[in-house]
């Protein structure tokens, strides 16, 4: 019941005929992507993988990387998912860390890691599409062969079934352990806190590789019924004629591509009427883009979850308004959420502490990484994940930030995401990202990295004086930085690491 994959077989039995996903120009039904699946569980045998063999995929963000998934569940293997955006360094550390025993790549990163020669050689190469290239076997592309009755390897719900890697916006990705249990409760979890119901057509472009989407809403869903329309990459122009084309009714976005969405030209006059709401993660929803969207009659979502939470533990309720900037809900039924200060007991709502979760979702640790797996969960059970927030008076989260991005300037802490949103209301301004540099005076001080509005420059003295009106003086940058654009990861999130120098 527990394995990853069930619920949607589960949905296959009951209503075979429903449209399950959708990508471009193709459609398929559960009672297809279940043949799929076992198809692909039974090439994947063929090929040697069993019980506890890690399957690792890594290419574009198509179907297969959900039949591939369900597929390694059904086999009682370990997925992998690694997003084929990254560079061959970058890949064949995650191959490493996470011994994978069988790779599977799509032709363009097969081809990719053939001339970076980075594949350990005793991985089993496994290409996705027609003329693999030297040193890869095909592996079906479609559901075409017979399908078997092969039954399903048995799993428990405290057996692995993903290794999920941290974005790496903090340094090195970490693999987090996510047994089919945690996936389940999340999925659970997902199911209680939002409202998703049968006929509901949820759009993805985010790459899939994001906890948000694998064991997220995409999975959520499939639960549920519904149908998944996967977009293999996110454009503005894309989004708006995907949502009218198919009725969409839900999607999951990242701030980043709300804010891209919101600026857009044909934004105003595109047909949304099919959206019931947005859900948003992963970094904390300005008001003033969740604000746009809820003029619309579109209520932004927002969720605050980690890879190690597989997915979302809280849940804003859409009747709420847009809120604050940070917002991110109520917990979700089955997580426990709260505030503690530095001696591990409970702040009062309104004190900003370090947020800590309790849930049946959190990993079960950090792969190769012991002394960061005990440090992350205290006696209490309690999973912390290194960020800041506080209760509003309701109860619900409020999400400051990371804990290790709080800049300390002469001995006054300042949140860089407040400062960021304050300059992002700068007419000068297209993006800002803020960090602490080292000044011997100050311990550090505040800086702003930005990229300018077009055709406008951008001097520390106009962005001093435009802050002046919003921000007390600790918060306002001393430092400036004017750059053609900011590190983010493939889901747009900021990479501070890199730009503190
Ligand atoms: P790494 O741990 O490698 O630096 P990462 O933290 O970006 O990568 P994820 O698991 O993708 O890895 O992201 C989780 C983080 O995203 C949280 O710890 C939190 O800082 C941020 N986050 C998630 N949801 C929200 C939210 N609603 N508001 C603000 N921040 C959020």
């Amino acid at each position: 019941m527990f394995r990853l994959g069930h619920l949607l077989e589960r949905r296959a039995q009951l209503h075979p005929h429903r449209t399950a996903l959708v990508f471009g120009d193709r459609a398929w039904t559960y009672g297809q992507v279940r043949d799929w699946i076992v198809a692909s569980a039974r090439q994947l045998r063929r090929h040697g993988a069993g019980p506890g063999s890690v399957v690792a995929y890594a290419g574009a963000s198509r179907p297969e990387v959900f039949v591939l998934m369900y597929a390694t569940s059904r086999i009682g293997g370990v997925f992998v998912p690694v997003n084929g955006a990254a560079t061959p360094p970058e890949i064949a550390y995650l191959l490493a860390d996470s011994g994978a025993d069988v790779l599977i790549a799509d032709a363009a990163c097969a081809a990719k890691l053939v001339d970076g020669g980075t594949v350990p050689p005793d991985v089993t190469r496994l290409c996705l599409d027609e003329e693999p290239p030297d040193g890869y076997a095909p592996l079906i592309r479609t559901p075409d062969e017979p399908v078997g009755d092969d039954a399903p390897a048995p799993v428990t719900e405290d057996d692995l079934a993903l290794i999920a890697y941290t974005s790496g916006t903090s340094g090195r990705p970490k693999g987090v352990l996510l047994t089919h249990g945690n996936v389940f409760w999340s999925c659970v979890n997902g199911l209680l806190g939002l409202d998703l119901a049968r006929d509901d057509v949820t759009l993805i472009t985010t790459p899939v590789f994001h906890i948000a989407v694998l064991s997220g809403v995409g999975s959520y869903t499939w639960a549920k019924g519904g149908t998944v329309v996967l977009e293999p990459v996110f454009s503005v122009d894309g989004f708006l004629a995907t949502v009218r084309r198919h009725r969409v009714s839900v999607t999951f976005a990242v701030p980043a591509m709300l804010a891209l969405i919101a600026r857009h030209p044909g934004f105003a006059a595109a047909d949304l009427s099919s959206l019931r709401w947005i859900l948003s993660g992963g970094a904390a929803a300005p008001a003033l883009v969740a604000e746009v969207f809820h003029r619309r009659g579109i209520p932004v979502v927002s969720s605050y979850g980690l890879t190690e939470t597989a997915a979302g533990v809280t849940y804003r309720d859409p009747r709420d308004g847009p809120g604050c900037s940070g917002e991110a809900g109520l917990a979700a039924p089955l997580a426990e959420v709260r505030i503690v200060g530095p001696d591990n007991r409970p702040l009062a709502h309104g004190t900003t502490g370090e947020i800590v979760v309790r849930s049946p979702s959190v990993a079960a640790g950090y792969l190769g990484l012991p002394e960061d797996s005990a440090a992350a969960r205290d006696a209490g059970g309690w999973f912390h994940g290194g960020d800041r927030g506080y209760m509003d008076s309701e109860g619900r989260l409020v999400v400051v930030g990371r804990i290790k991005d709080t800049i300390i300037t002469g001995g006054e802490n300042v949140d860089p995401t407040e400062v960021e949103e304050a300059l992002a209301a700068c007419p000068c301004v297209d993006e800002a990202a803020v960090v602490g540099t080292p000044d011997p005076v100050w311990g550090e001080v505040v800086t702003a990295i930005v990229v300018p509005a077009e055709g406008a420059d951008c001097s520390l003295e106009d962005i001093q004086t435009f802050l002046s009106a919003s921000l007390t003086r600790h918060k306002i940058p001393r430092r400036l930085e004017v750059r053609d654009r900011l590190p983010r990861t493939a889901t747009g999130k900021l990479q501070r690491s890199l730009l503190r120098g």
